[in-house]
């Protein structure tokens, strides 16, 4: 039986999922998550299905430790026998340059990952170390990255196409990429069942990071995130689409350097950056409904980037089937959902209020609506997982 441990990690988080297939269909044996990792301490919670959660805290040094962590408590709770009854471990890698889709982490791979690392160094290293971190501490164990650019492989050469000198593409990669391709993978093949016959798919997954995706016949053809994942829409902390010749006329205003710069247009923007209250799309909404007029601004900005790659990807896909929100933001903001649905009536969409302001998966749009609006939790770990295991099997 195989047994697949998928890892999703954040600069100080570690979260996984253990997959086995006793049939065709998998099970998730343990799920479970690690905060604060190199602090002095950090809190753990491990949960199996149908069973009470575990939790504590200890030190844990690196993303490696995190691991060796888990192991032993899995072993321990008896679902793991030995290292050998774990068939792999899987990562939702980031960026992989001109690696995409499935791979076996070799030295090959860790070379790849570091020569594009700049296109994404808030993410890359973390995953590097934890390869690395892995490998040195269980040399016999498979890793296998599936990685998040590649559900894109698919879009069409015009639209991964930049205005730039053609050797900056040939020769430093300068080309769309896009991300969230777990996300945006789990949600049409979820709408495949869910609504057979939709060719025609606008994927919104908005969280702490954000991207919305074009599908057609389960395909990507236009994502928002290009070569980085700071551009298309602004996210939590991000600046999103920003034109480039700005940059030096801030610089010269503040005094800031260009690493100055990027820090703040990566970390300090977004909604966070333009409410001047938070990241966290909750408290923006309700400083804005106290009468915060920047973070109503952020609000209304928000929604009318989404509406307007929407539009942009109707007209892409010539048409649309089904609308999806996905992640923290897209499942849960009511709100926001309502203000990005009102303008699109020109595509004979119609948002069912009641059912909008309800909770969990399902279809949100009146019965007589064009398109059909879905409000869907993703599961990235899931797609990581199946795509580790037929790698492994093909
Ligand atoms: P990540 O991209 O880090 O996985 P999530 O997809 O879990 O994040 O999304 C987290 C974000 O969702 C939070 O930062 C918060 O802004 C947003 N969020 C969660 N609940 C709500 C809500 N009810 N209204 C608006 N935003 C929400």
């Amino acid at each position: 039986m195989d047994k697949i441990f998928v890892m999703n990690l954040g600069t100080t988080s570690f979260k996984f999922k253990l997959y086995a297939w006793e049939t065709e269909d998998p099970k998730v044996l343990a799920a479970g998550e690690l905060e604060s990792i190199g602090a002095q301490e950090s809190a753990w919670e491990i949960s199996y299905p149908g069973g009470e959660p575990k939790s504590g805290k200890t030190p844990i040094a690196d993303h490696g430790m995190a691991f060796e962590h888990c192991f032993a408590i899995l072993q321990a709770d008896g679902i793991l026998k030995d290292l050998d009854d774990l068939t792999a471990v899987g990562y939702k890698a980031v960026h992989g340059g001109n690696l995409s889709g499935t791979c076996l982490v070799d030295d090959a791979l860790i070379a790849e990952m570091e020569r594009v690392t700049p296109f994404a160094p808030a993410h890359n290293p973390i995953y590097l170390n934890a390869m690395k971190n892995i490998r040195s501490r269980f040399p016999g164990l498979t890793q296998v990255a599936r990685f998040e650019t590649s559900f894109h492989g698919s879009i069409p050469a015009p639209r991964v196409t930049y205005g730039v000198p053609y050797q900056w593409q040939q020769e430093v990669g300068i080309r769309r990429y896009g991300f969230h391709g777990s996300s945006h993978q789990y949600i049409s093949q979820t709408v495949a069942k869910l609504q057979p016959g939709a060719r025609k798919i606008i994927n919104c997954h908005l969280g702490g990071s954000s991207s919305i995706c074009a599908i057609l016949d389960g395909k990507s053809v236009a994502t928002s995130m290009g070569a980085t994942l700071q551009s298309g829409l602004f996210n939590n902390n991000r600046v999103g689409d920003f034109e480039a010749f700005c940059i030096k006329p801030v610089m010269d205003h503040y005094g800031y350097t260009l690493d100055e710069t990027l820090e703040i247009l990566s970390k300090k923007s977004g909604l966070l950056g333009l409410s001047g209250v938070s990241n966290d799309l909750r408290l923006v909404m309700d400083a804005a409904a106290e009468g915060n007029a920047q973070a109503q601004l952020a609000v209304e900005t928000l929604a009318d980037n989404i509406l307007g790659y929407i539009g942009m990807y109707a007209a892409y896909l010539n048409g649309l089937d089904a609308l999806v929100f996905t992640g923290g933001i897209g499942t849960n903001s009511s709100l926001l959902r309502q203000m990005v649905c009102e303008n699109l009536g020109y595509l004979g969409l119609k948002l069912d209020a009641r059912k909008n302001d309800g909770r969990g998966d399902g279809c949100i749009s009146t019965e007589d609506s064009a398109v059909k609006v879905w409000r869907l939790k993703t599961d990235e770990e899931s797609v990581v997982a199946a795509c580790v295991r037929e790698y492994l099997h093909p």
